[in-house]
Formats: C-alpha cells, sequence, structure tokens
C-alpha cells in the first residue's frame, strides 16, 4: 500500500469546497454520476472505433447500492476504468492549466468563493463535503489488474491492489455527519431525479425497501433494485415536453456550474441535414475562457454516441463560452476524431449553428436588454474577437458588440455601453463617419485633446478602451454604408475643415517649417490642426502607420524589431494663444524649446513615455525662467 500526498492545489480546492459550498452538498451525486456517465462516454466510443475493444462486452449502466443503517453509498459505472497511475493523476492532481491562477483570485469569503467556484467546475473531490472517507475501486477496460484508491479527503491517499469482476469505477461513500442525510433512498431519488434524469445511460439503485406483508400485518424491508432516471438523452426530446427546470439541472451535470445558465437555445434541424444543438451561455465566464489552452464545452454525438469533448474547433474559437451538445444523425459513428476537422457534414452543422447562436443573440439583445447587458458583461470581448477573426459573421457581430462613447451614459450618469446602431441613430446630419478613439483608459482617452473638436460640435465619439480594441477596430472599414474612422489618425481631421481653415493653414505655415526644423527626425510632419480647441498640439498616426500606443504593445510582446521606428505626425491649433505668438517669435533656441515642449506635452497627455525626461524638465525650466 502506498500513501500518497495530494497536490498542493487539491488541498487548496478541497477546503474551498468544504467552507463554501455547504449549502449545496447534494451536488456530489450529481458530480459522480457525471463522472460515471463520462466514463462510459469514452468506452462506448472506443468499442465503436478501436478493434481492440470491439470485442468487450460492454454493457453500459450506472448502479447505485445504499446501505441506510451503515451511511454508505457506492456508485458503480461499467466504463473505460482507471488505473493506478490514472488514479493518481485524476484524483490526486488537478491537470487544468490555470489552476493555480485561479486559486489565487480565492478571497476567503465563502460566498464570493462559491461564486468562482462554479466557474471552476467543483468535480470529484466535492465528495468531501458529505464523506470523511471514500473508497474508488477502478479496473481499465483492457487490463487484468484492479486498484483501490481510499482517502479521507484531509491527510492525501492510498493506493493499493484490489480486486473487481470487470473494468469499470465503483465510488464508495461513507458519508460524515453532515452528510447522513444523503443516506436515504427517498433522498437518492430526489437529488438523481432533479439533476441526473437525462442522462443517457440507466441508473439503478439498489436497496432495502419498506414493503407490507400481508402475511406478517407489518411493514418488512425487502433488497429491490429499481431504475430511479429516465435514461434518455434531454437533448433528443422535444422542446414542449422540457420545462426550463430541465434544461436548467441538466446544464448543472453537462458543465458543473452550479449556478443557472444565462439562456439556452434549443434546435432541431430536419431535412436535408439531421442534427439536434443545445447550446447553453453560463451566467459568468468559465475561468479559463482567456487562456490557450481552454477546455471547450461543447461536446460531439452522433446517433446520441459520445463522439469528443475536446475538440477546440466544433465552433469558432470565439464562441467558446458557449457550453452544450452537437448531436448528428448524418455522421458515421466510427467517425475518427482526426478527421472531424475536414468533415463535411461538420462543417454545415458548425455554419448554422454559428447563424443561430447570432441570431438568438440579436433577439435577445432586442427584447431583452437586462438579459443581454449580462451577456456582454461577460463575453463583450468575445464578440471582438470574432469581430477580428471571423470574417463571414462582421456583420451580424457588429450588431451584437458594445462599445462606450462620449454619449453612452446610463440613467445614474456613469459610462455605459452603446451598439452601432444607436451611434448610426444619433449621427449629425452633416457627420460623414463614426469615430472612435484608442489607447488608453476610458478616462485618458476622454480627456484627450483630439476629443475637443467632436465635443464642440457635439459629435459622439467611440471611447474604446479595451487593449485589444485598436487591432480588432482598425481593420473594420464600415458600419453598414458608414465609415468607421480612428480620431488618432491623421486623416479624420479631413473630415472636419471647415471655410477658412485654409486660410488658417497658409498663416500658420511658416510656423510649421520652422517646428519641423527642430524636431527633425522625431516627427513625420507637423501640420495645422482642424481638431483642438483648449489645447495648443496634439499628436496623431498617418493613414497606414501603427499608432505609438499600437506600437507600445508591440514592443512590450517583444516584436519591436518588425516595426519600423514610429515617427507621429505633430498637429497645432492655429487658433492657440502660443502658437500665434510663437509666428513672432525669431529666435531659433526658443522655437526649438517650444517646438519639443508641444511635442512633448502631447506625446504625455496620450501617455507615451517621454525619451528624454531629463531634456523635457531643462526645456520646462527655461521657458518658466523667460516667463517668470
Ligand atoms: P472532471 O470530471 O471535471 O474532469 P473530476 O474531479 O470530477 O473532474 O474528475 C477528474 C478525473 O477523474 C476525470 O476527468 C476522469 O478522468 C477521472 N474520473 C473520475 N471519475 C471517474 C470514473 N467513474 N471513471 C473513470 N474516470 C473517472
Amino acid at each position: 500500500m502506498s500513501k500518497r500526498e495530494f497536490q498542493t492545489e487539491v488541498n487548496q480546492l478541497l477546503q474551498l469546497i468544504i467552507h463554501s459550498l455547504y449549502s449545496h452538498q447534494e451536488i456530489f451525486l450529481r458530480e459522480l454520476v457525471s463522472n460515471a456517465s463520462d466514463a462510459l462516454d469514452k468506452l462506448k466510443y472506443l468499442t465503436l472505433t478501436e478493434d481492440a475493444y470491439k470485442s468487450l462486452a460492454f454493457d453500459p449502466r450506472i448502479d447505485l447500492d445504499l446501505d441506510e443503517e451503515h451511511h454508505t453509498l457506492s456508485i458503480a459505472d461499467t466504463g473505460i476504468g482507471m488505473n493506478d497511475e490514472d488514479l493518481v493523476a485524476h484524483l490526486g492532481t488537478i491537470a487544468r492549466s490555470g489552476t493555480k491562477n485561479f486559486l489565487s483570485k480565492l478571497s476567503g469569503d465563502a460566498k464570493r468563493d462559491s461564486n468562482l467556484i462554479g466557474q471552476f467546475g467543483v468535480g470529484f473531490y466535492s465528495v468531501f463535503m458529505v464523506a470523511d472517507r471514500v473508497e474508488v475501486i477502478s479496473r481499465k477496460a483492457g487490463e487484468e489488474k484492479a486498484w483501490r484508491w481510499t482517502s479521507d479527503g484531509k491527510s492525501g491517499f492510498e493506493i493499493e491492489a484490489a480486486e473487481r469482476d470487470k473494468h469499470g469505477t465503483t465510488v464508495i461513500v461513507y458519508f460524515n455527519e453532515e452528510g447522513k442525510e444523503y443516506a436515504s433512498s427517498w433522498k437518492i431519488k430526489d437529488v438523481i431525479k432533479k439533476y441526473s434524469n437525462h442522462i443517457a445511460f440507466p441508473i439503478h439503485m439498489t436497496y432495502d425497501k419498506s414493503e407490507w406483508d400481508e402475511g406478517e400485518k407489518k411493514s418488512i424491508k425487502k433488497n429491490t433494485t429499481e431504475q430511479i432516471n429516465s435514461a434518455n438523452a434531454l437533448w433528443k426530446r422535444s422542446k414542449s415536453e422540457l420545462k426550463d427546470e430541465d434544461y436548467k439541472e441538466f446544464y448543472k451535470t453537462l458543465s458543473g456550474d452550479w449556478e443557472e445558465p444565462l439562456v439556452w437555445f434549443h434546435t432541431k434541424a430536419e431535412g436535408t441535414m439531421e442534427y439536434t444543438t443545445l447550446f447553453f451561455i453560463p451566467s459568468k465566464q468559465p475561468f479559463d475562457l482567456f487562456q490557450a489552452d481552454f477546455k471547450p464545452g461543447v461536446k460531439l454525438y452522433v446517433k446520441r454516441v459520445f463522439i469528443t469533448d475536446d475538440d477546440k474547433e466544433l465552433l469558432p474559437t470565439w464562441m467558446r463560452f458557449l457550453r452544450g451538445v452537437i448531436d448528428s444523425e448524418d455522421l458515421p459513428l466510427n467517425v475518427s476524431r482526426e478527421i472531424l476537422q475536414q468533415n463535411k457534414v461538420l462543417s454545415a452543422i458548425k455554419t448554422a449553428s454559428v447563424k443561430k447562436v447570432l441570431s438568438e443573440l440579436q433577439t435577445i439583445a432586442t427584447n431583452n436588454p437586462e438579459q443581454y447587458g449580462k451577456f456582454i458583461e461577460n463575453y463583450n470581448r468575445l464578440l471582438k474577437e470574432g469581430l477580428y477573426s471571423d470574417f463571414a459573421n462582421r456583420e451580424a457581430l457588429l450588431e451584437l458588440v458594445r462599445v462606450k462613447s462620449t454619449k453612452a451614459v446610463g440613467e445614474d450618469g456613469t459610462a455605459s455601453f452603446t451598439s452601432f446602431a444607436e451611434v448610426k441613430d444619433r449621427m449629425q446630419s452633416e457627420q460623414k463617419a463614426i469615430y472612435y478613439i484608442t489607447g488608453g483608459a476610458s478616462g485618458q482617452l476622454r480627456n484627450s485633446p483630439l476629443l475637443e473638436i467632436y465635443k464642440k460640435k457635439d459629435i459622439e465619439v467611440l471611447i474604446l478602451d479595451d487593449e485589444i480594441d485598436e487591432i480588432v477596430f482598425s481593420g473594420i472599414e464600415k458600419y453598414k454604408d458608414i465609415e468607421l474612422k480612428s480620431v488618432n489618425r491623421a486623416s479624420a481631421g479631413e473630415d472636419l475643415k471647415e471655410e477658412g481653415d485654409k486660410k488658417k493653414e497658409k498663416e500658420v505655415k511658416p510656423l510649421l517649417e520652422k517646428l519641423k526644423k527642430a524636431l527633425g527626425d522625431s516627427v513625420k510632419d507637423v501640420r495645422s490642426s482642424v481638431r483642438l480647441a483648449d489645447s495648443p498640439s496634439c499628436i496623431v498616426a498617418d493613414e497606414d502607420d501603427p499608432t505609438l500606443k499600437m506600437a507600445q504593445m508591440m514592443k512590450a510582446m517583444g516584436q519591436a524589431g518588425n516595426m519600423p521606428t514610429l515617427k507621429p505626425i505633430l498637429e497645432v491649433n492655429p487658433d492657440h494663444d502660443i502658437v500665434k505668438r510663437l509666428a513672432n517669435i525669431t529666435d531659433d533656441d526658443q522655437i526649438a524649446d517650444a517646438a519639443w515642449l508641444l511635442l512633448d506635452q502631447a506625446l504625455l497627455i496620450e501617455g507615451v513615455p517621454l525619451e528624454d525626461p531629463a531634456k523635457f524638465v531643462q526645456r520646462l525650466n527655461r521657458v518658466l525662467g523667460r516667463a517668470i
């Protein structure tokens, strides 16, 4: 017998589960049954696809054995089973990446943490809420040896050789004081009905049933076995038969989330292609959504046979928030996971499913703004990823994505989100484009000098403050037939030119030449600005250049080598006092100081760090010295 310690993360997770989920103890059964069902799914797939397993006698079922008197419950499946290595790997460690990061977010506040753990998925370890000892006896399909894993959920676990007639896993739960209430056939039936009624395999329970004995004239116990779930795949049932509760509980079983889903879409396609999809959107972001090796949430079935839950391309990656099932009637049962990607049927299901989800989301956005608000709170960023990567659905995604803007203010006066449709509705009659600003936090962007003229003209500007916004929206030319323009770029200014601007430009030209000479190679050009009201200067990017902020990001990602050195365009405000007075200065040193201060202040306000802060301070002091 060998004694092992749990991985630190398992200990932490155990603590968390025991302390935060005590009011949801019953989910232990859901988790164990769902593991048993997964194990059956996995073996079923192998018996259909792998020669070595085809001759295996496989009777997929889950059997519960309840001993009310001794407070134990065993859950046995005829599934894939685990050998000693598997037991250590699966029931002693948490292999999912991002676990450390997830655990570090926990606060110790039970209520907050219990919300987080819903996003993580509770799993097997939840059994220690109700048990002070758990035994797992398992034999892997195709192997001779069986193993026993035993733990009290505190001091690690032990593994030893054991006996088991056939492949599969038996989990024996020794209920603790709090768990005793589950040593009741009535209670177990109740919990199974609630969460696992539509598990696709039959669940039988053996227990001592009280029956009235006519001869003895008293109630006697009779050992009985009954099927206690309906064992049909929920998604194959007709919508009219299913109640909201059925969907909600099925979602919980499927996802391990213990909160209700935000919404679900159940579709049956009949005709040239026959398939069923049932998609759920979790009410909170799954914790690994933004990790490269996120766990996909949609399972593929063929005629009710589970094929895979590990295909990241079953749906576009930006849709990785979905949980659910795709069940096709047209794919061959022995479809290999490797060729799924090139499969025509599957790619047609994928296309149709994406369209369906997009249109359902649009319906929610129109009819249920509150619910849609919750969706946006959690998944707006993924819609943006879609805008960037899913060209075919760009139009629909542009309708769905939400952005901040200078005019989007909630009832309480704080910034809120708006849609492109609303922005279009609010356009001024002479407005030529939809404008946006990028490159910093919302507060900083709102105070940018680049917005001055738009404020003056009461033109709405989108405040794109998410760090991916610049990359996403610079790739989008139009919303419907309206151009999208970045006010960080030179050309947006062209739209704003008025009568008289030409004249001002001409007047200020000699000064511009001087400033340009003083700044030399540090700028691409110095121009007269039409976008400034109160500030003397600002910087913009030339049309095809990356903005300075984008250059900073590339540098942070270690990609500066791939970028040409960036030169901004400096724009100066011909109506500003400083600029007007500068026009009369002849001293080259004074012009140089002013030129650099105009550039440096414009960079600073954009949040671009100065290359030589010492020089900036020297100049500032020289100018102050002259002024005082
Ligand atoms: P999850 O099911 O989310 O992966 P769990 O903690 O519930 O997490 O289970 C961890 C792993 O242990 C499973 O992924 C599976 O590989 C294995 N496992 C658990 N129960 C069984 C079972 N009854 N049969 C076979 N493997 C199992």
